[in-house]
């Protein structure tokens, strides 16, 4: 097997920016792009059969390495024939790298701050009530299990080895990941860590591409930090296109990472994609909400993940064309029609509000399944939409359409 198996084709080209629609082929089946990726952490996406996401139009799922490294075990899921073999989900899958996962165990911040951070420097911070569980040093990362308290050792070669027992047809480079708390001096320092820990994968990846010759090509994606730095962003993302394993190697894609105030969003993108080839596609780490999408998107990112959709659906929060809501709220209880007239999903064509709120206050898990599959479906369509309207040449006229609804939001909920 070999990287031929993985390619992608660009589409129709957004005029002015770097935002295009395209085609990710991998061994697994082909990604339409941009594509919205649900996330199922633990290898399901908590509380949905992998058919009804297949049926909601979801294209490929991603699942995090560290969680699967710590449970069931990557060898397990090895033995079972890779990941989409042991979670019966026959489209294409990714894994992260574990990075992120454990380094922010290590301080408590999530990945977008909405604050403003400027001037709140320090690189000993950690979030209010968090305990450090993990330390970088120049080889890699020492952390505690979330599970068990259990002490472990994530470098550059053990995430690839997991990353390819797991199987995903798009794996993530191991990176650092800094927070906006950190200072220049530090971000820096990290960014060199994260080229040095870039190549280190490359060579991995070449290594094991090469043992593991009978399994489908796994493509590799190298991650961009660089926090809300121009001068490191365009770096970063210059340094890894000129990496080659001894090989010849080289990432067949990117990731953006990193901590980013929300604001910066775009502009950051449009950084890193004014200086990648327009033949590699890039993946946005963790966003889902739709004024995020739409600036990703426009800037240049093809795929994007995000937790949120389901996570906040456990928490009977929705989302329809003019914001987020909460089920929940008393108003509901004898409001007897769908969430959304105009979705196309299971839930919206059978079930009532009434009936949604009715299952929250009874604490029928019920409720995190209908919901799950409402707010995945609009997220997914969200961005089917999104596509559509870059092929027809009306994006902008869309984006302009979608955003004045939205920003007449009706008010979310804290969650
Ligand atoms: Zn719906």
């Amino acid at each position: 097997m070999s990287a031929s198996e993985f390619s992608f084709k660009v589409g129709t080209r957004l005029d002015g920016h770097h935002g295009r629609s395209g085609l990710i082929s991998t061994p697994h089946g082909d990604i339409a792009t941009p594509a919205f990726i649900p996330v199922g952490t633990k290898a399901t996406v908590k509380a949905v059969l992998p058919e009804t996401m297949k049926e909601i139009g979801s294209q490929a799922l991603l699942s995090n390495a560290y969680h699967l490294y710590l449970q069931p075990g990557s060898d397990v899921v090895d033995e079972a024939g890779g990941l989409s073999k042991f979670m019966n989900w026959p489209g294409p899958t990714f894994t992260d790298s574990g990075g992120f996962q454990v380094m922010s165990l290590g301080v408590g911040f999530k990945k977008v701050l909405a604050m403003e951070s400027v001037g709140v420097q320090n690189d000993d911070v950690i979030a209010k009530g968090k305990e450090r569980l993990a330390h970088v040093d120049e080889d890699g990362v020492t952390f505690r299990s979330h599970l068990d308290g259990s002490k472990h050792r994530f470098t550059p070669e053990v995430s690839m080895g997991i990353q390819h027992q797991l199987g995903a047809d798009i794996m993530f480079a191991f990176d650092e990941l800094t927070t906006l708390m950190n200072t220049r001096g530090y971000q820096e320092e990290s960014l060199e860590r994260t080229r040095r820990w870039a190549q280190r994968c490359l060579d991995e990846h070449e290594r094991l591409t090469a043992v593991r010759s009978h399994r489908p090509y796994q493509a590799l994606f190298g991650v961009l930090q660089g926090a809300q730095y121009e001068d490191l962003r365009r770096k970063a993302s210059r340094d890894l296109e000129a990496l080659r394993g001894s090989g010849g190697t080289e990432f067949d894609g990117y990731g953006i990472g990193g901590a980013l105030e929300k604001h910066n969003l775009g502009t950051i993108v449009g950084w890193c994609c004014d200086e990648l080839p327009e033949r590699k596609p890039r993946h946005m780490l963790g966003i889902s909400e739709p004024e995020d999408v739409f600036v990703a998107v426009e800037n240049g990112a093809d795929t994007f993940d995000c937790v949120n959709p389901s996570r906040v659906a456990r928490n009977a929060a929705i989302y329809v064309d003019a914001g987020r809501f909460n089920i929940n709220t008393a108003r509901f209880k004898r409001d007897f029609t769908p969430i959304d007239d105009t979705c196309d999903c299971y839930t919206c064509a059978n079930y009532t509000r009434a009936y949604l709120h009715h299952l929250f206050k009874a604490k029928e898990i019920l409720a995190a399944t209908l919901c799950t599959i409402h707010n995945e479906r609009f997220t997914i369509r969200l961005v089917d939409r999104i596509r559509e309207s870059i092929d027809s040449g009306d994006f902008q006229a869309y984006k302009t359409e979608f955003l004045g609804q939205w920003q007449g939001r009706i008010k979310a909920p804290a969650n």
